[in-house]
């Protein structure tokens, strides 16, 4: 098999993991969770998935990511999840993004971005500003967005619902 091949079939899976986690996302805000969706993969199979519980479970770190890295470590039994790729419906915020680097995340891609997110009521541009980032480069794990055509399917659904908490 050649380089170019392997590199296609990661694409291809993640791309495949990505419609899943917007899909996660979509589900969510019908069952009562916020528009996020997010799962977590290994050795090219999944291992665990998550979606945003903040309100449902009154609880402001039950961000999509990070119930997704805590079912992943249950699974595997492990507090690392190194060799593992996170796929997040949106950019993750400064919190998961810490998490993620906490946990050894091997690599993170997401599909929506902030300012899709700021559209639907979620601005968290305001604690991006607050970190100053360091150059790509010098990071241990690459962050990467797929743009999917349905990027905004979540936020669509979050926003055509009469009935939703806004937090
Ligand atoms: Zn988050």
């Amino acid at each position: 098999m050649t380089t170019h091949i392997q590199e296609t079939s990661v694409q291809d899976s993640e791309r495949a993991w990505m419609e899943k986690a917007i899909t996660l996302a979509t589900d969510s805000v019908a069952n009562g969770g916020g528009p996020f969706g997010a799962l977590v993969a290994k050795n090219g199979e999944v291992v665990a998935i998550g979606n945003n519980q903040v309100t449902a479970t009154l609880d402001p770190v039950a961000h999509a990511e990070v119930t997704a890295m805590r079912a992943a470590c249950k699974e595997l039994d492990t507090f690392s999840l190194e060799g593992c790729v996170l796929i997040t419906s949106c950019e993750p915020c400064p919190m998961c993004l810490s998490s993620a680097l906490w946990a050894r995340v091997d690599r993170l891609v997401y599909s929506a971005d902030r300012h899709d997110a700021a559209v639907a009521g979620f601005d968290d541009r305001k604690f991006y500003d607050l970190f100053e980032k360091k150059p790509e480069s010098m990071w241990p794990m690459s962050v990467e967005q797929l743009d999917l055509p349905n990027r905004t399917a979540p936020f669509d659904a979050w926003l055509a619902k009469p009935d939703r908490i806004e937090y």
